[in-house]
């Protein structure tokens, strides 16, 4: 079965989002931890929670997406910017383990002209302070479009802030559809050397997650603007071999398209019928964590 949900909002709580992912016949979903631009978090509802782990279980959900809030900057060169990202990582992990064994995301950050190298490190500083052994959350990094002075647009990039992290069994990858083209990896011409690519230099175990989006500008365009299925530079036909991709197939994706709820239903919809249900068709399970 294909794993797939979109981003929901939070507004209404846990059991609402449960609610409403099964209404579009998803089996996950993406939501923010917190107003995605400010800081405040809604205390959590120990009863929403649970009603909502009821609905997971009761339906096949795989791993949900919790997202921080996209304007952290882990790596500003600004101190209390930077304070201020690593005390929302932290109060976000520990909310997260409300919810158990679920994915927690996050924009590696911008390093603000003190260099690429300087804003790995201090992104690999942030994860070694905020990451503990007892955790069940997996931390993904985003892959990134490479707009402005964006880290984490390159395998390298992710790759060397991963090898900077101690606890690095609680780090995976998240891949970016939209930001991945717009970063300059030919996703529609070549997914196989691109997915050979990230093996080699990231390994495509630590790729937990996709977000799966079209784009509105072209190739290595190093924007980021998202499309709806087929209506971008990537297209349908791209779409569909990434879902059925023998190293691929068996990820949750999430999409992040510009749509409200119907919209989300009529592409999970697309995208369930090109579906190839065959399990035949899969290599080696990927290390997917399901709860
Ligand atoms: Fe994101
Ligand atoms: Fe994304
Ligand atoms: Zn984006």
């Amino acid at each position: 079965m294909l794993n797939i949900g979109c981003h929901l909002s939070t507004s209404k709580g846990f059991i609402h989002m449960g609610k409403e992912a099964l209404s579009i016949d998803a089996n996950t979903f993406q939501f923010f931890t917190r107003n995605p631009r400010g800081s405040k978090a809604k205390g959590i509802d120990e009863n929403d929670v649970k009603g909502l782990l009821k609905i997971m279980e009761d339906n096949n959900f795989v791993p949900l997406l919790g997202h921080a809030p996209y304007t952290l900057n882990p790596c500003s060169a600004d101190q209390r910017t930077k304070e201020f990202a690593l005390e929302v990582l932290i109060d976000d992990l520990v909310r997260m383990e409300h919810l158990p064994n679920n994915y927690y995301n996050f924009h590696p950050g911008s390093h603000v002209g003190q260099g690429t190298e300087k804003g790995i490190e201090l992104i690999a500083d942030a994860l070694n302070f905020i990451l503990t052994k007892k955790q069940t959350t997996i931390v993904l990094l985003e892959t990134m479009s490479g707009k402005g002075s964006e880290v984490g647009s390159t395998f390298q990039e992710m790759r060397q802030i991963i090898e900077k992290v101690k606890l690095d069994e609680k780090v995976g990858v998240c891949l970016d559809t939209c930001h991945v083209y717009d970063g300059g990896y030919d996703i529609v011409n070549d997914l196989d050397g691109v997915l050979a690519e990230f093996d080699r230099i990231i390994g495509l175990d630590r790729l937990r997650a996709i977000h799966l989006n079209d784009s509105k500008n072209p190739f290595a365009s190093h924007k980021d603007r998202h499309a709806k299925i087929g209506e971008g530079n990537i297209g349908l036909k791209a779409i569909t071999d990434m879902i059925n991709h023998p190293k691929l197939r068996l990820l949750p994706f999430y999409l992040e398209t510009p749509n409200e709820l119907p919209g989300y239903a009529q592409e999970i919809k697309l995208l369930r019928k090109a579906y190839i249900d065959d399990i035949s068709f899969s290599v080696k399970p990927q290390k997917i964590h399901l709860s």
